[in-house]
Formats: structure tokens, C-alpha cells, sequence
């Protein structure tokens, strides 16, 4: 093998820095670290070379002028376009997805269609969505099968009106790279403008925009290595050509008069104004780094780690495993069995505990998680090649411990443990004459919370609580159950208080809650201390972000 991932590592100094030596950081996939060489470009722009680009005529403008054009030479290498003026500096994929859902939309009629999948980043859906509003366009999904698309049946929901198809290259919430063949065959001979949203393909396999076919093709610097604030659109010739202006301003014009203004040729008709372009200097050092390194090794050896990494998750009793390690760019994605009290969020706590970073939620993928688990969120281990197997065998053993804490401890929430509150209604302590019989009623309601020590863990601690306090959880049909316990009699009065409106209801129920406006008619947040009301929101955020009322 032609990669040594430890000589790779050693590029990255943040790494031997001594807090992080004991770091494992599984969390690339949404953003990878970077090597000195491109720390150093950064600071050598501004220290040498700081001057803006394309207008002034004097030695450091030139220098700057030229870094530019020369890293855009180097990004048309590493995406294979036939020319460099194929290549749009963006500040990242997100802004190239923008540019080309506005641009590409402005002369369309209503009732046309654009084509996506139900796995796209939510920049990739977002803006298609805003531009549907705007312009009334019809937004089609390809068919899928449990979340992957299936591209051979993209003739399905391909029509005449169809102008549009943007697609992911691999999805970044469960990794699977498309298999964008059967879209090449099919869009070959139709006048359809294709975009492939290549941000999490491209720090893991070579991209080569003109054997994948498509009209325009996004990726970001900073999932690959290189600095934040910059990302590449790339655009074939004929397409950039008839594509119009996104934003106005200097740099991207021709002739300006004070009514109208002609625009100049791409690529400059796209880069608005002063680009970010200690980034760019920082992305060219960036490109030449990776250009050193044999790319298909570095692949091979991400591959090993991936099947390694879900070989070892696939062991562990109490997570579903999400996602699968074929043809898949680094990422594994698991939930805690839905039996189970834990919430993915927990367990990114106690990894977080052990320095191990790792992601959950849903990834800014939710129409894909929402399809593909009961889970409301996951957890996301993602790889990049100065990972190693001592890394996952990390992640791994940490994750056998959050597993064995909470089952031992808890075996979980047992009959014993069962609430009462049969008995109380809020109309009870609404009755309550004042605000002293209204504490006491709730000092009283206290003992309608069960003590639960199979709850009192680490991960279900509720953080900004005063009083030491927990919350679990579990899905029981569609209706949420929650299991509260406080070392704070209070809080327990509390927490009857909040069970009453939250338990056994579900997630729509749940959110059209109005607490807020309850609390404050029962006189809480004007009564109870500040740090009790905090804790008392503490509480019911949590409860909140469990039932997925509010985002963690
Ligand atoms: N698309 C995909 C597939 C992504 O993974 C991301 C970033 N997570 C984006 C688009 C947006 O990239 P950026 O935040 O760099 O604009």
C-alpha cells in the first residue's frame, strides 16, 4: 500500500496538540482538519502576499491575482474539468447549490419539475424548495428503496417538464455512494440540466466531472481538508455559458451603466465582490497535498477502516446499525435499540466524556433518517484517513461501557418505578388559592414520582439542572413515555406537573402544547427562584428535545 495513515496524521497539528492527544475524532463527515501546509498558506497570504485580486495593477495585486487563477488550474485538475474557467470559487457547497437553484430557475415557467432524492443534505433541498415557491415548480423525488435511490427507475418521474435533476453523489448521513450510471445513460440525450452535490464524495474518492456526465457539480474545501469559507462549482462550458448571474456586483460585470449592466464571462460572472481568498490561497496548498498522495490507496485503506467499523458495530447488542459499509464513503450511522432508554444523544454525551466526537441528530438529512429508522435521531461515526482501527476500537469499547452502564444500572425503568399520577390534575393546582398553597400542592405531588436509580446515569442527566435530576425516555407505539427523577423534591412536584401534559401523548400533541403560556398563568417563572426556573426549563427542553418538539 502506497498510504501510511500515521505519516498522514502527523501532517495534522492539531492532533499533537496536548489537550487532543487522547482524541478520537470521528466526526469528518462534517468536517475533516487540516494538514500545516494549508495553515501555513492561510497565514502566508495575509503575512505575503494580502492584497485583493483582479482589479489593481500593482505587485501584490498581481501576486494574489495569480495564487487565485493558479488554484483554480488546480481545482480544474481535481475535478477533471475540461478548462479552468470551469471551475467557480463558492464559499461552499451550500452557496453552489443556492446559486444554481436561483440561476437555473429564473426562466422557468410554472408547473415545470425538478428531480431529486429523498437522501439529499438539506442543501440540497432547501433551496429547490424556495425556488418551487417562488417560481411554482413541481419538486419529484426518485424512487427509492429504504432511503438509496434507485436511479434505474429515475424514468419514472422524469417528464417533459422535467429541467432539472440535482442529486447527491453519497449520502452524508448514511454514507452510501449513488450509483450515478443509470442517470448518465438516461440524461445523455435530454435537454435537462443535472448538478451533483459531490461534498461528502469528494474527500474520499477521486471526482471526475466529465466521466460522471452532469451539467454542474459542487463540493467544499473544508470536508476535504482544505480551510473553511471556500468550495468549488464546477460548471461545463456550454452550461455556465447560458447560465444567468446569481448575485450583482464588482468582479462579475463587463459594463455598468447607471440603468443596466452587461455581465462578464464565466468564470467571473459568478464570484461576486472579494472572495475569501486567504481560504483560496489555503485551498491550493490544499490540492497540491492531496495531489502528493496516492488518492486509491488512501480510499482502500477508508474502506478497511469502514468495514472494520461496522463489522464491530454490527457485534453490539442494544444499537441498530444503520448503515452498511458497501460502497460507502466513511460513515456509519446507528441508533440505540428502540427499546432502549437511551437517546443517540445520550450516547454522543458519555462518548464525548471519553474524547471521542462523534455527531447525533439527524444529520441535516431528516426526510432520509425519517424514512430509514423509528429512531427520531442517530448517531454518526465518520472517517477520515488519519483514522485508525486504535480509533474505532475506542469508539467501540467506550460504546460497550454506555451500553452495560445503562443496562445494568437500570435494567431499566421496572413496575416499581411506575409513577402515580392517577390522582393529580392540573385543575387541582390551578384551584390552589395562591401561590404558597400552589408550592405545597406540588411539594405534595412530589410524592407521586417514583425513585428511579435504573435512570440516574450520565447520559440521562438533564445539563443547566441545579439539582441533580434525570430524564428518560421511550417510544411506546407512536406515544411518548418519560421517566423523571430528581434529587429535588421540588423538581419531582415539578416534573408530575410536566408528566401530566407530556406523557403517553404524541409528537404532534406534544408540540401543539402551549406550556409556556400554562406555566405563566400557574405563576412559575414568577415565583420560583431564577435558578429553579432555569432548571424547571432545563427540564422541559429536555423533554422537549427527546419527544423531537425541539432540535438538540
Ligand atoms: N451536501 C452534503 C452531502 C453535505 O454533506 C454538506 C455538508 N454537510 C453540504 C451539502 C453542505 O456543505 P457546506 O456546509 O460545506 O456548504
Amino acid at each position: 500500500m502506497l498510504f501510511s495513515p500515521q505519516q498522514f496524521k502527523q501532517q495534522f497539528p492539531l492532533f499533537s496538540q496536548p489537550e487532543n492527544c487522547e482524541l478520537v475524532y470521528l466526526d469528518n463527515a462534517a468536517t475533516t482538519h487540516r494538514p500545516q501546509v494549508v495553515i501555513d498558506a492561510v497565514a502566508d497570504f495575509y503575512r505575503t502576499s494580502n492584497a485583493n485580486t483582479h482589479r489593481s495593477s500593482h505587485r501584490l495585486a498581481r501576486r494574489a491575482t495569480e495564487m487565485v487563477e493558479a488554484t483554480r488550474i488546480a481545482a480544474g485538475r481535481f475535478l477533471n474539468a475540461a478548462e479552468p474557467s470551469e471551475v467557480i470559487f463558492t464559499r461552499g457547497s451550500t452557496e453552489g447549490l443556492n446559486l444554481l437553484a436561483s440561476s437555473l430557475t429564473e426562466n422557468l415557467s410554472p408547473g415545470d419539475e425538478i428531480v431529486l432524492t429523498t437522501a439529499e443534505h438539506h442543501a440540497n433541498l432547501v433551496p429547490w424548495q424556495m425556488a418551487a415557491q417562488r417560481h411554482d415548480l413541481i419538486l419529484k423525488f426518485v424512487p427509492h428503496k429504504n432511503g438509496v435511490p434507485q436511479f434505474d427507475r429515475v424514468e419514472e418521474v422524469l417528464s417533459e417538464r422535467t429541467k432539472i435533476v440535482s442529486v447527491t453523489a453519497a449520502s452524508n448521513a448514511l454514507g452510501f455512494m449513488a450509483d450515478l450510471g443509470p442517470l448518465k445513460q438516461v440524461l445523455a440525450d435530454r435537454n435537462i440540466r443535472w448538478i451533483v452535490d459531490a461534498a461528502q464524495l469528494a474527500a474520499h474518492q477521486v471526482v471526475d466531472a466529465q466521466t460522471i456526465g452532469c451539467d454542474f457539480l459542487v463540493c467544499s474545501a473544508h470536508k476535504f481538508y482544505g480551510p473553511t469559507g471556500v468550495g468549488l462549482l464546477y460548471g461545463r462550458r456550454e452550461s455556465l455559458a447560458a447560465l444567468p448571474p446569481w448575485q450583482g456586483g464588482g468582479e462579475m460585470i463587463e459594463q455598468v451603466q447607471l440603468q443596466s449592466s452587461t455581465y462578464g464571462a464565466p468564470p467571473h460572472r459568478f464570484e461576486t465582490g472579494t472572495s475569501s481568498l486567504a481560504a483560496i490561497a489555503g485551498l491550493g496548498a490544499c490540492l497540491q497535498f492531496l495531489q502528493q498522495l496516492d488518492r486509491d490507496a488512501m480510499a482502500a485503506y477508508e474502506q478497511q477502516l469502514t468495514d472494520y467499523l461496522h463489522q464491530q458495530l454490527q457485534k453490539l447488542p442494544g444499537i441498530d446499525l444503520l448503515s452498511n459499509a458497501e460502497s460507502n464513503v466513511g460513515i456509519a450511522t446507528f441508533a440505540p435499540a428502540v427499546e432502549s432508554a437511551l437517546q443517540a444523544t445520550d450516547i454522543a454525551h458519555w462518548l464525548d466524556g471519553r474524547d471521542i466526537a462523534v455527531r447525533a441528530g439527524r444529520h441535516c438529512a431528516m426526510p432520509l433518517m425519517e424514512l430509514r429508522s423509528g429512531h427520531g435521531s442517530s448517531v454518526r461515526a465518520s472517517i477520515a484517513a488519519y483514522n485508525s482501527r486504535n480509533d474505532i476500537d475506542r469508539l467501540i469499547e467506550s460504546l460497550q461501557n454506555c451500553l452495560a452502564a445503562t443496562q445494568s444500572n437500570s435494567s431499566l425503568v421496572t413496575t416499581a418505578d411506575a409513577d402515580h399520577l392517577e390522582e393529580l390534575s392540573i385543575e387541582q393546582l390551578r384551584q390552589q388559592r395562591g401561590w404558597q398553597q400552589r408550592y405545597r400542592q406540588l411539594m405534595k405531588w412530589a410524592d407521586a414520582i417514583a425513585p428511579k436509580p435504573g435512570i440516574r446515569t450520565v447520559g440521562n442527566r438533564v445539563r443547566g439542572c441545579e439539582a441533580a435530576t434525570w430524564v428518560s425516555h421511550r417510544m411506546v407505539d407512536d406515544r411518548h413515555q418519560f421517566f423523571i427523577d430528581s434529587e429535588a423534591r421540588v423538581v419531582k412536584g415539578l416534573a408530575a406537573l410536566l408528566l401530566l401534559l407530556v406523557n403517553n401523548k404524541t409528537t404532534a400533541e406534544i408540540a401543539a402544547l402551549d406550556m409556556d403560556a400554562l406555566f405563566a398563568d400557574l405563576g412559575l417563572e414568577k415565583h420560583l427562584s431564577p435558578s429553579r426556573s432555569n432548571g424547571f426549563r432545563a427540564l422541559v427542553n429536555r423533554v422537549l428535545q427527546l419527544s423531537g418538539s425541539l432540535l438538540g
